[in-house]
């Protein structure tokens, strides 16, 4: 890693635009003394920006409950809450008639779109996709995996033959990942949506590892919906957003029952209730929202677009580059890819070090370096199994993996990862 940190920090063009909190963190190393901590974990989830950070903290003395109150705090609220669902609208360049529902995160997104299939729906996905945006339909509807493509146009060829096989009557759905959280590497969304939208089929994007490092714009790729999570933007845990068509979501039953989603409630005469619910984003927030997860999102949102994509993605690119050739000498290193080394992919690469089992080589770079990566299968077993090439023998759980299985190591950046690293 020192050689990648000479040849970023040589170029001045990769310098932070986004200061994020915790750059600064000392940690303790095994071999003595500390060291500023290197956040090479951005995938998993990144540091909030310190201007999220700022404006939570002026907003958060006064907070009031949303939606319920009359008192002034409780308009602020309700104010800020429906701005911030405007911002992150906007922000996503949605279709003036899409709904969009703050969720707790992109696995929430999914599973709340699982439960709003209409009847009888068919889901394609492929194998390769983030078990967040594999494993939802299966409770719903019937899924037809698709196997892991070797190129951009083999994805697209692949789901154009499984959508022609398909009864051309029902209602079905794609659902695809953006950037693999993998191997860093961007799909063919706008094809994939033509493919899809050809054979009468819709879409939604998993923009998970999209959202932090590209501009999305629902209405150029042509999606239906798009899913992400609040701390991979740069915002605090536990809020998240699912955004696009409304008719699916407005005739599905809540996804949480209670107030928020009730618009009126009355008793029968046969001693029953009688509910009828909202038909707006309010139908699936029951509850009490998350209201500051919502403007931390929009935030954020608000930052990376002053920050500007275009410089965001030329210094991601630039990291890239520069962890390639720091360890171009070290012939051991593999990375992990599926449409090639040189495809186009966000600031994610994983790989292996011949010889070293993965868990103890991102151990060593923590105790002996203080630089956090992860390592195992990504929550994406199946992808992660096929670029190994071997079978894991069933271990490498999401969030620990077995020491003795064979794993992966992710590096990944973002808006804060110092340059020096
Ligand atoms: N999709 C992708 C591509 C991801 O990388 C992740 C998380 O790593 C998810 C979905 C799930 O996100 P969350 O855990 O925030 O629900």
């Amino acid at each position: 890693m020192p050689a990648v940190a000479a040849a970023v920090a040589a170029d001045p063009s990769v310098r932070s635009p986004l200061p994020v909190l915790g750059r600064d963190v000392a940690v303790p190393l095994v071999t003595g003394g500390e060291v500023t901590y290197a956040a090479l974990d951005y995938a998993a989830s990144a540091p909030a920006l310190q201007r999220v950070w700022d404006d939570v903290a002026a907003y958060a003395p006064y907070y009031g409950s949303v939606h319920r109150g009359a008192g002034y705090l409780s308009q602020l609220s309700t104010d800020l809450f429906e701005n911030a669902r405007r911002t992150v609208a906007e922000f996503l360049d949605c279709r003036v008639e899409d709904q969009l529902v703050f969720t707790r995160s992109t696995t929430d997104s999914l599973n709340l779109l699982a439960a709003a299939l209409p009847d009888g729906c068919e889901v394609f996905v492929f194998e390769t996709e983030h078990h967040a945006a594999l494993l939802p339909w299966q409770r719903a509807g019937r899924v037809t995996f698709l196997d892991a493509p070797d190129s951009p146009a083999q994805a697209v060829a692949t789901l154009e033959r499984a959508l022609a096989a398909r009864d051309p009557h029902g209602p079905a759905l794609v659902c695809v990942t953006g950037a693999s959280n993998v191997t860093g590497e961007l799909w063919p969304v706008r094809e994939l949506a033509a493919a899809a939208h050809a054979h009468g089929a819709r879409i939604v994007l998993d923009a998970a590892q999209l959202v932090p490092h590209r501009a999305v714009s629902v209405r150029e790729l042509d999606v239906d919906w798009v899913a992400f999570s609040g701390h991979k933007l740069y915002a605090p845990f536990g809020s998240g957003v699912l955004a696009g068509r409304a008719d699916w979501l407005r005739d599905a039953e809540p996804y949480l029952a209670g107030g928020g989603a009730s618009r009126t409630v009355a008793r029968r005469a046969d001693g029953g209730v009688d509910v009828r619910w909202h038909e707006t984003a309010a139908r699936h927030e029951a509850g009490s929202p998350n209201v500051i997860g919502a403007y931390a999102i929009a935030s954020a949102c608000k930052a990376l677009t002053e920050a500007g994509f275009d410089a965001l993605a030329a210094r991601e690119e630039a990291l890239v580059r520069a962890v390639r050739e720091g360890l171009a000498d070290v012939p051991e290193v593999r990375f992990l890819s599926l449409f090639g080394e040189d495809a186009p992919r966000v600031g994610v690469l994983s790989f292996v070090v011949d010889g070293w089992n993965s868990s103890h080589f991102a151990a060593a770079l923590s105790a002996e370096y203080g630089i956090g990566v992860r390592d195992g299968l990504f929550c994406a077993h199946p992808l992660v199994r096929r670029l190994l090439g071997g079978d894991t023998g069933g271990a490498g759980e999401c969030g620990a993996p077995d020491a003795g299985a064979l794993n992966a190591i992710r590096v990944s950046f973002g808006a804060g990862t110092p340059e020096e690293h």
